[in-house]
């Protein structure tokens, strides 16, 4: 016999803005046709296709096998604050940075999460540049302030200006929360761009929260331009987020940061204890290994080479092959942003329509824009191997080409 559930009373209001991940959707939909037989490949994924460089991961054994598996502290391991510490300052041009404004949290997501909860509430709103990886309004809204996305400039990278910014500001503004390099865009922000945006916000007192996961995933010289190469008297109110999972190939160990001011890096250490208490200790330890191994670091150069030749082949097969379609010229992350718009479908083509076909009948997962927040364009990941980048890209342009790109 069937039994009826009846649903509970409706869930809180804290969660009424809420939607699902659609990034992870797309990949659930990509493993789920490749089980049941189909030939698809997935450039929907938002993480490394390397492994773990091995030292770090020995680390991780090693630290279980020593016995370190106990509530950590709930800041983090003070090795792995001053090792972080150290890190962004080297890729800051030295400027100095103080560890116990470093907080340890299970993932940058969680880092996110405790920051703009931390700093923002009701009436709050939260200026997100967009398209827009697709947690940041989310966890705006969780935090029960209001995201306002701000359409970056098409002939510019989707980047915006501070003048953009401006625009935008009233005196409800608290915050903005701005990532380069950008998921999905792979677009940089310069250092004088980030000189004006950080003018911006001081002369607004506005927080900034700089999402730099991918800042190591550069493909100028060492890291990305960052809020903390300028004088720290004119970036007062800065959280910037990094940690493992993308320069690290750690995505499933789960480590981020925050490196905020003192009084905020107390503040989300101490949420953070009534949540989930200090991040997996084991994973520290393998963190630890991972940013201050020389051995580490020349993985992560070989595979910031390795992501850079396939940017390259990406571009270059879009620029010969597809020369109708406009994309934006990625310099870091490892994501590639292609329009889709003005291909021709059976109607109007958008981001989604343009990605079911393409799984169906021509095997490739890519992500819809409107999961970023604009359906006109559909982001591609070439964190796969060579030769799967190649074949799929052999049949996107084909299915490019009969659409008329
Ligand atoms: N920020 C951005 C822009 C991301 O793309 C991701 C991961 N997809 C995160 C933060 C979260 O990183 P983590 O896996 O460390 O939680």
């Amino acid at each position: 016999m069937t039994r009826v559930i009846r649903l509970p009373d409706p869930l809180s209001s804290n969660l009424s803005h809420l939607k699902a991940s659609e990034t992870l959707a797309i990949s659930a939909e990509a493993k789920r046709r490749k089980a049941s037989g189909e030939d698809v490949l997935d450039l929907g994924v938002g993480e490394p296709d390397f492994d773990t460089p091995l030292a770090a991961a020995q680390a991780g054994i090693l630290a279980i096998q020593h016995g370190h598996t106990r509530y950590p502290p709930n800041a983090g391991l003070s090795e792995l604050r001053v090792a972080i510490a150290r890190n962004l300052s080297q890729h800051a041009g030295g400027r100095p940075i103080d560890p116990d404004g470093v907080v340890i949290s299970s993932g940058a997501k969680q880092s996110l999460f405790n920051a703009c909860f931390s700093l923002f509430g009701p009436k709050d709103k939260v200026l997100i540049p967009s398209p827009a990886w697709v947690s940041y309004p989310q966890i705006v809204h969780i935090a029960r302030a209001e995201p306002v996305m701000i359409p970056g400039e098409a002939d510019w990278g989707l980047k915006v200006s501070a003048k953009d910014l401006e625009r935008h500001t009233d005196k409800l503004v608290r915050g903005l929360i701005l990532c380069s390099p950008c998921n999905p865009t792979g677009a940089v922000y310069t250092l004088s761009e980030l000189k004006a945006i950080a003018a911006w916000a001081k002369k607004h007192e506005i927080w900034i929260v700089a999402d730099e996961i991918y800042g190591r995933i550069f493909y100028g010289d060492g890291g990305a331009p960052s809020f903390l190469e300028l004088p720290p008297e004119d970036t007062e109110r800065l959280v910037v987020i990094a940690g493992a999972s993308k320069a690290y190939a750690m995505t499933g160990w789960r480590i981020g940061a925050a490196l905020a001011p003192l009084h905020l890096a107390k503040a989300m250490a101490n949420l953070q204890s009534h949540t989930t208490s200090g991040a997996n200790q084991p994973a520290q330890w393998a963190a630890i290994t991972a940013f201050n191994d020389p051995e580490v670091e020349r993985e992560v150069q070989k595979m910031v080479a390795t992501f850079g030749r396939r940017r390259d082949r990406v571009v270059a097969r879009f620029r010969d092959e597809a020369p109708g379609v406009e994309f934006v010229e990625p310099h870091g992350a490892f994501y590639f942003f292609f329009r889709v718009d003005g291909l021709s479908g059976d109607g109007p083509m958008t981001g989604q329509i343009f990605c079911e076909r393409l799984i169906t009948e021509a095997g490739v997962a890519l992500v819809p824009g409107g999961a970023f927040g604009d359906d006109r364009w559909v982001r591609l990941s070439y964190s796969v191997s060579d030769k799967e980048l190649e074949t799929a890209l052999d049949r996107i342009i084909r299915f490019i080409v009969k659409l008329g790109g």
